[in-house]
């Protein structure tokens, strides 16, 4: 059975770490094998293709993707740091122009897919959001997400979910 993708961060690089569930209180992987590495990349809207994983290139992601969850909480270790680098520094090709002045489709990998993942990563702790880089308010939830809202006072990873539920239970519990 797929497990289910949550898209509540806002970014890719932040929507990546979403795919263990439950950190802070029981964690649970959602990408438990290869192909779901792929079907992540194409329900991200990365690619459209259905790209190859290889074991090796599905540990890497993993690698990738527990070194931007620390990056992201401030818990960076020296070691994330050559780990994120290592992808964003990659060469990644630019956009094919067509006779008819479309973008060709241009063929993806994993290295390059992970190399946009560590780039988004690198703007985002190094752009004007950094600071808004959020832990769900949840008791129940840690998912991280980028608070894009113009007050900047977001507390849930979603309105619809972890929000709703923390105004049923403030309605339900007066004090
Ligand atoms: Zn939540």
């Amino acid at each position: 059975m797929n497990t289910r993708f949550t898209w509540v961060g806002s970014r890719p690089s932040v929507d990546f770490t979403a795919t263990v569930g439950k950190r802070e209180q029981a964690p649970f992987e959602r990408m438990q094998e290869p192909a779901d590495l792929a079907r992540w990349f194409r329900e991200a809207g990365l690619t459209h293709d259905e790209v190859p994983v290889s074991r090796r290139t599905y540990r890497q992601a993993v690698q990738l993707r527990e070194a931007l969850y620390r990056l992201f909480t401030g818990a960076t270790r020296p070691a994330d740091l050559d780990v994120v680098n290592q992808w964003s520094t990659r060469p990644l090709a630019g956009p094919r122009l067509t006779p008819d002045r479309r973008v060709a489709t241009a063929l993806t990998d994993v290295p390059e897919l992970l190399s946009r993942l560590a780039r988004d990563a690198v703007d985002l702790v190094t752009g004007p959001l950094a600071e808004r880089i959020r832990v769900c308010a949840s008791d129940d939830c840690s998912l991280l997400f980028v608070d894009t809202s113009r007050p900047g006072q977001r507390r849930w990873c979603s309105m619809n979910t972890c929000g709703a539920r923390a105004k049923m239970a403030t309605y339900r519990a007066p004090d």
